[in-house]
């Protein structure tokens, strides 16, 4: 906990591998109300996974975020080949999971195998991710694919889904100009009132960005790849255009990863001084199995 600054410290508390490691700290004085459609009291439980992948409760309702992969890919987190069973598998402290999410069809976000079994072992759920992601689902198992919803609005266009409470506003945020193109998704997720981002990986322009921002703005948690803490014209739209009440910075390149992944900034440990400079109460780069509670008004 010690490594999370200050002001964060009393507001995410933290639960790392099931044991509360943190504890209400100094006075917060009077808490400011709760966002507009935010019921007091209202929570965001959120579980790092790995790489981009995260489990959120709120208002009764647990949704998977880039969280059902494999092996991933090298230099960067891939979730425990012993834990993957149970997650897939709805197991113990991974049931109940009503919708899965996925960015896109790179193999540390989504995995069409993990996906499969997700759904075969989840009756209820439906798996939301991109037209590429759901054609490697194959044609086999047509009653699966029934709950494998593909959808890409056009650039700068939103769709907007309900889901057994949940409320989804999925953007189109390019993967970069690549051949073939990889289809990314930009998820809006509310639960409870409560509003949190996920980008995948796209690396769309300030451009690209505009007609979303009004749709991004203010919510309670963006669940952001590291970039856009890194470079400064993301940063400078997360904390002006954006304004997220609280940062998580995943996808963050392991200290073990080759050096190259760290060019830009020299080091894996001068990467973090970058991210922390920009962004001083994120929380970065998150544990495997690390989990907080955010609440609204906090
Ligand atoms: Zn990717």
């Amino acid at each position: 906990m010690n490594r999370i600054p200050g002001a964060l410290r009393w507001l995410a508390l933290a639960v790392l591998a099931g044991c509360a490691a943190g504890a209400p700290g100094p006075d917060s004085g009077s808490a400011p109300a709760p966002r507009a459609g935010a019921a007091a009291g209202a929570a965001l439980e959120v579980r790092y996974l790995a790489n981009e992948g995260f489990l959120v409760d709120g208002a009764g309702r647990r949704v998977l975020v880039d969280a059902l992969f494999g092996a991933g890919i090298p230099g960067y987190a891939a979730v425990a080949a012993q834990l993957r069973p149970a997650l897939e598998g709805g197991e113990g402290d991974w049931g109940g999971v009503g919708l899965a999410l996925a960015t896109h069809d790179h193999p540390d976000h989504f995995d069409p195998g993990a996906a499969i079994r997700f759904l075969e072992a989840n009756p209820e759920a439906v798996f939301v991710s991109t037209p590429q992601a759901r054609a490697r689902l194959g044609a086999g198992r047509p009653e699966l694919a029934a709950r494998f919803r593909a959808v890409l609005p056009a650039a700068g266009e939103v769709e907007r889904l309900s889901i057994g409470g949940v409320e989804i506003a999925v953007l189109n945020l390019h993967h970069g100009h690549r051949e073939p193109p990889v289809e990314n998704l930009g998820f809006v997720v509310t639960l409870g009132g409560l509003r949190f981002l996920h980008f995948g990986d796209t690396e769309a322009t300030l451009e690209d960005f505009e007609p979303y921002l009004p749709l991004l703005a203010d919510p309670e948690l963006a669940l952001l790849p590291f970039w856009f803490l890194a470079s400064e014209w993301r940063a400078a739209m997360v904390r002006d255009r954006i304004r997220p009440r609280w940062i998580v910075a995943a996808h963050t390149p392991l200290p073990t990863a080759p050096a190259t992944y760290f060019a830009r900034w020299s080091s894996y440990e001068n990467l973090l001084r970058v991210m922390t400079a920009a962004f001083p109460d994120a929380i970065l780069p998150p544990a495997a199995g690390e989990s907080w509670t955010f609440r609204a008004g906090e």
